[in-house]
């Protein structure tokens, strides 16, 4: 089987292929072996965290009312270029549609339900990776600055706790005890028992190409430039030459788009630009995960380092780094947690980005020989184990543990067409675990 692309979906894909009992080369022109510049992909430089209280859609109710003075804060955790509004016009009205209630309140589900299972997904490839250090027990904590914003924090917080999300609302002297380096700014805090932080993103890649390659997996040091259907077979055309396979899986991040489209089949895909900012870390400044959403970035303790990593920008994959991004990112940084060190590095990544926050999961309309895991956005290193192991399942032609209808590569991104279905549990043998 060919899987494009080895950030953390393709690759936790390909792991969970070979779990399967299926032999794997991945092609990518930067993947994460020695000696190669992995820093492209979002799986590089994200925050680090894996979250399951994550369950709303970014696209919430009311956000249409709030965009325009979120792009004329300069300072602001969103921003776009103007020039790519003709690209963007189907993401965005499709974004726009998926913020009605009704429709935010069905993608929760959808996306709750995938959080259930994130576990099956990630703890057998930790296990096997081995020489991973968990930054777990603490939780991830949310804090808010006003008695109207924690209001909304208890409201998110009874619908967290009815899909099962372990959580509670935490005044701000109980924020202090947790966090006595914090600004003393904030009212109140809502704090996510069950997330925690992989030490450094880019070493687990690493750790998951050598379980690939242990296992008798390959790779392809090209990058895939057209994808053929036949009935032979699927062949890419890479750089380096044709790959033919029986299979392809496309998991490609924000690269995909392209490809699924040379492949027959069109994905509304964007890419959200995110940056990080890390500084020396000092030992015992910060001891969970921190947000405050209104700035839209993590502040995380991980290994030899304190990492602000988030914001949003419309910029497509192309684009220079904005350094006026960079400065408020680590101004605002220095505002939450004032004793943070020297500034150590800079980075900018592309979140591979739905409309309606649901990855694609699932095979082509085109020809069902070929599988798309992409469409990760905000979630890709929570949701990268999960969705491999859902793909091996179906490559291997077992049912999947949940249904898959609603992250389908064919559904209405928008929800425009035929309501999409809601994801029922359907727990099965489980295999390779
Ligand atoms: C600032 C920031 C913070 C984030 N924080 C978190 C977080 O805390 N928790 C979380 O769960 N998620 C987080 N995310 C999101 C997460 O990082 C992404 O969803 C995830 O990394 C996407 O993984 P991926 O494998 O789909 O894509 P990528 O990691 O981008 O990998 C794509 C790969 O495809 C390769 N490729 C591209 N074109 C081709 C081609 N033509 N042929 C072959 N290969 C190709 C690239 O070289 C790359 O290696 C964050 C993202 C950002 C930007």
């Amino acid at each position: 089987m060919a899987v494009i692309g080895a950030g953390v979906v393709g690759l936790s894909t390909a792991l969970w292929l070979q779990r399967y009992g299926h032999q794997v080369e991945i092609i990518d022109p930067a993947p994460p072996l020695p000696g190669m510049d992995f820093r492209r992909a979002a799986s590089f430089g994200n925050a680090a965290t894996i979250a399951p209280n994550a369950i709303f859609p970014v696209a919430s109710p009311g956000i249409l009312w709030k965009v325009p003075g979120m792009l004329l804060d300069k300072e602001g955790p969103f921003s776009l270029y103007w020039r790519d509004l003709p690209d963007l016009l189907p993401w965005l009205s499709a974004f726009i549609l998926s913020s009605r209630k009704p429709r935010f309140d069905h993608l929760t589900s959808c996306l709750a339900t995938l959080m259930r299972h994130i576990e099956v997904g990630h703890a057998p490839l930790m296990a096997e990776v081995g020489d991973i250090r968990l930054g777990r027990g603490t939780g991830s904590l949310h804090l808010y600055r006003s008695e109207a914003e924690l209001k909304s924090a208890h409201v998110a917080m009874v619908r967290r706790n009815q899909e099962g999300i372990r959580g509670d609302i935490l005044t701000a002297a109980q924020i202090r005890e947790r966090e006595p380096n914090l600004a003393q700014e904030y009212y109140g805090g809502a704090l996510f028992h069950d997330a925690y932080v992989l030490d450094d993103p880019e070493a687990y890649c690493h750790g998951l190409a050598r379980a690939i390659i242990a296992r008798g997996g390959s790779f392809t040091r090209g990058s895939a430039e057209d994808l053929e259907i036949n009935g032979a077979g699927l062949t890419v055309r890479t750089s380096l030459g044709l790959i033919k396979s029986d299979r392809v899986v496309l998991s490609a991040g924000a690269w995909s788009r392209d490809l699924a489209r040379r492949s027959g089949q069109s994905l509304n895909l964007n890419t959200e630009r995110g940056y990080h900012v890390s500084f020396t870390s000092q030992k015992e400044l910060l001891s969970h995960p921190v947000m405050y959403p209104s700035d839209g970035f993590f502040l995380v303790p991980m290994a030899g380092e304190i990492r602000a990593a988030g914001t949003v920008e419309l910029g497509g994959l192309d684009k220079p780094t904005r350094p006026v991004r960079l400065e408020v990112l680590e101004r605002k940084a220095r505002r939450m947690l004032p004793g943070l060190g020297t500034k150590r590095s800079d980075w900018l990544g592309f979140r591979p980005s739905t409309p309606d926050s649901l990855p694609f999961i699932g095979p082509s309309l085109r020809d069902p020989r070929l599988f798309f895991a992409c469409g990760h956005g905000h979630l890709g290193l929570t949701l990268g184990g999960i969705t491999g192991k859902l793909i091996a399942a179906l490559v291997s032609g077992e049912k999947p543990e949940l249904d898959l209808a609603p992250f389908s590569p064919g559904r209405s991104t928008s929800g425009l067409r035929l309501a999409d279905p809601c994801p029922r549990h359907n727990p099965s043998r489980r295999r390779g675990s």
